[in-house]
């Protein structure tokens, strides 16, 4: 698999969000901006991977009794 892991730049002043090789996980890599040097977390570590878990689907709001019958009358 060819993933690519975003992560931000700890930099404050930097921030720019770099894509490396998932073969980077867990290794360490450098900034090509600023050459601050970033942990790239293992595989479920990364906040900017993480995938938020499906929500429960709520019913829409009951939808209100239409009145276009009144029209009829
Ligand atoms: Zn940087």
């Amino acid at each position: 698999m060819d993933e690519t892991v975003r992560i931000m730049c700890p930099s404050l002043t930097c921030r720019r969000v770099l894509g490396v090789p998932s073969a980077a996980r867990g290794k360490t890599v450098r900034c090509r901006n600023c050459g601050t040097n970033i942990k790239i977390p293992a595989a479920g570590e990364n906040p900017l991977e993480s995938k938020k878990p499906p929500e429960a689907k709520k019913p829409a709001d009951p939808k209100k009794p239409g009145d276009s019958k009144k029209n009829a009358a």
